[in-house]
């Protein structure tokens, strides 16, 4: 079974007994921030809107 991972703005996936799909979902748990910046395609296909250009791994 898969479970959400913890932090209430990532939708990625994490496996069986985790919280947090990485270290920065287990970081910035707490925080409200609007995007996820977990660094996986999932988040990155719905945030990469508001993802800042400059910062971001862009979409080439
Ligand atoms: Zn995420
Ligand atoms: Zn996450």
């Amino acid at each position: 079974m898969q479970v959400k991972c913890a932090h209430p703005q990532c939708m990625c996936a994490v496996a069986e007994g985790k919280e947090y799909c990485g270290e920065w979902c287990e970081r910035h748990a707490r925080e409200e921030l609007p995007p996820c910046r977990c660094g996986h395609a999932v988040c990155e296909q719905i945030y990469k809107r508001d993802v800042p250009r400059s910062t971001a791994s862009p979409f080439a």
